[in-house]
This record gives structure tokens, sequence and C-alpha cells, in this order.
């Protein structure tokens, strides 16, 4: 059994009596990138307690941006006393990408605060409370009105690249951006151009094509961006060592495993 986060590439081909793959997190984009599973079973851990702490996180950033922590922070700098309003929070509209065990959690915890809130995800799905988008079809109704996009996609083919000039154009002008999917998601020029020409208000990013962010790069000191190093949720250690031991014994016994990922769908 590989337990894994970042293994070399090719690593499994020298395991010949290799019967699973398994990650030690909720994303598995690292285990599969250019590696050859050759049909071996991959799994991934799924912890709520995962969702809470993304749940918490996106909170803040949703909080930073709706009550105008952003513009005191700013006015701070200069020694200005302004009060911003903060729009109704029923007026304030954030849009979840993706409502996997994680995004679906995010939506519904953000919907009882009392925001409105849309999702997007691949297949079509009802959620209580939520409004949901389905497909690249319905993405530009999905981005049309909201003040706030949140990220929470895996990478995959598809998704990588996906925040970019066009996805920002099709956002009200003056929307936020909190990305905490994967790095490679978010073209991070056009973020910078988006933040420049005042399409974009500001980014909370805890995610980056570079991780480490690289010390040269423009998002660390821009005024408007919030940089968080990948910290947005953990699973807890226990969580997920318990889950990969019971993995271990499920294939010893034959029986299904949990946390399976559709190594063709990426997720
Ligand atoms: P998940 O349960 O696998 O859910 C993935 C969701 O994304 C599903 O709703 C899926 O749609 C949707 N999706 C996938 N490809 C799509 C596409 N091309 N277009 C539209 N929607 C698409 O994943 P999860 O456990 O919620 O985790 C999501 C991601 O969060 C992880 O993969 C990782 O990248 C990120 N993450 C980040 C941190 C951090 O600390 N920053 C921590 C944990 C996880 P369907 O439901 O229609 O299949």
């Amino acid at each position: 059994v590989a337990v894994c986060w970042d293994p070399p590439r090719g690593i499994y081909a020298s395991m010949p009596h290799l019967r699973l793959v398994h990650s030690v997190a909720a994303g598995v984009d690292n285990l599969v990138e250019d590696q050859d599973l050759r049909g071996l079973p991959l799994c991934r851990v799924v912890d709520p307690q995962q969702a809470r702490g993304m749940l918490q996180y996106v909170l803040w950033s949703t909080l930073y941006f709706h009550r105008r922590f952003d513009q005191a922070r700013s006015s701070q700098a200069k020694s200005h006393w302004v009060r911003p309003v903060p729009a109704p929070t029923e007026d304030f509209r954030i849009g979840v990408m993706g409502l996997g065990e994680i995004g679906s959690q995010v939506a519904r915890g953000l919907a009882e605060f009392g925001y409105s809130v849309s999702g997007w995800k691949r297949t079509q799905a009802e959620l209580d409370g939520i409004d949901t988008f389905a497909g690249n079809a319905q993405l530009p109704d999905f981005l049309a009105d909201l003040q706030l996009l949140v990220c929470l996609l895996p990478l995959t083919a598809q998704t990588e690249g996906l925040l970019n000039r066009q996805t920002f154009e099709a956002l009200p002008r003056g929307a936020s951006l909190v990305h905490c999917g994967r790095g490679p998601q978010l073209v991070e020029p056009d973020l910078l151009a988006a933040l420049d020409s005042g399409r974009l208000n500001g980014a909370v990013l805890d995610v980056f094509s570079v991780e480490p962010l690289p010390e040269h790069s423009a998002l660390w000191s821009h005024p408007r961006v919030v940089v968080t190093p990948h910290m947005a949720t953990v699973p807890v250690f226990d969580v997920s060592v318990r889950q990969i031991l019971d993995n271990v014994s499920r294939l010893e016994a034959g029986d299904y495993l949990t946390g399976c990922v559709d190594p063709t769908r990426g997720y």
C-alpha cells in the first residue's frame, strides 16, 4: 500500500506488489499526475471535520469582503476614518465552485449564516437552499450575479486554468475571489490584471501554482490580495490514519473501499 501526498513520478512502477494507492488528504492530483496506476484502486481521506475547517476559512474571507474589513485596512494604512456600509447579508451572493464533500458543507454553512448562495458542479443536482448550476453551459449564469466567488474544485484537466480572464469578466464588476482549490486552476497574471483594472475587488488565496509561493511573486505585496500558505483546512491526523488502516483491512478482506476516486474522472 502506498500512502502518499506528492510521490516521485513513476514510483508505482517500482512496486510490483502494490495493491492500493492512498492519499493522506482530500486531493489526489499529485498522486495521478504523470503516473501509471495500472488499474490500482485510488482512495482519499474524507473527513467531515476538514469540511468544517474549510467553512471557517471561507467564512472569515466572506466577512472580510462583505463587512469591508478590506476597506477598513486600506483606510487604516492612510490614517483615514472612513465607515464602509456593507450590503444586507441576503443581498450578498456567494458562488461556490465544486459541491463535493467539502464544497456542499461550505455552501450550506454560508446559507445558514444568511447569505444567498449559488453552487456550480459538473453534474446536475439539487441542494436545499442553494441555487445550483451544472456544467460549462451554465457557468456564465452562475457567475453573473456573484459578489464573491469561492473555488473548491479538484484539479483536473477540465478545471486547470478555469479561474482566468474570461471567468473574471463574467463576474459583476467589483466581485472578489477566494481560492482554496488547487494552484494551477488560477491564471495568476489574469488575476493581477483583473485586480489592477478594478474588475475584481480583492482576493484571498490559499493555493498557488508554485508552493511555497516564490519570494518574487507580485501576489505577496499586492494591497488587495491576502496570501495564506495552503492552510485553509487540514485533515485530522488520527482520522486520516484510521481511514487508511480501515481501507487496508477492507482490502485484505476483499471488501469495498471507502473514499474511492475514479482515476479517469480525476477526482
Ligand atoms: P469532491 O468531493 O471530489 O467534490 C468535487 C466537486 O467538484 C464535485 O461537486 C464535482 O462535481 C465538482 N467538479 C469536478 N470537476 C468539475 C468540473 N469540471 N466542472 C464543475 N464541477 C466540477 O472533492 P472535495 O472533497 O469537496 O474537495 C474539493 C477540493 O478542495 C480538493 O480536490 C482540493 O483541491 C481542495 N482542498 C483544498 C484544501 C486546502 O487546504 N486549500 C483542503 C482540502 C481540499 P460533481 O458533484 O458533479 O461530480
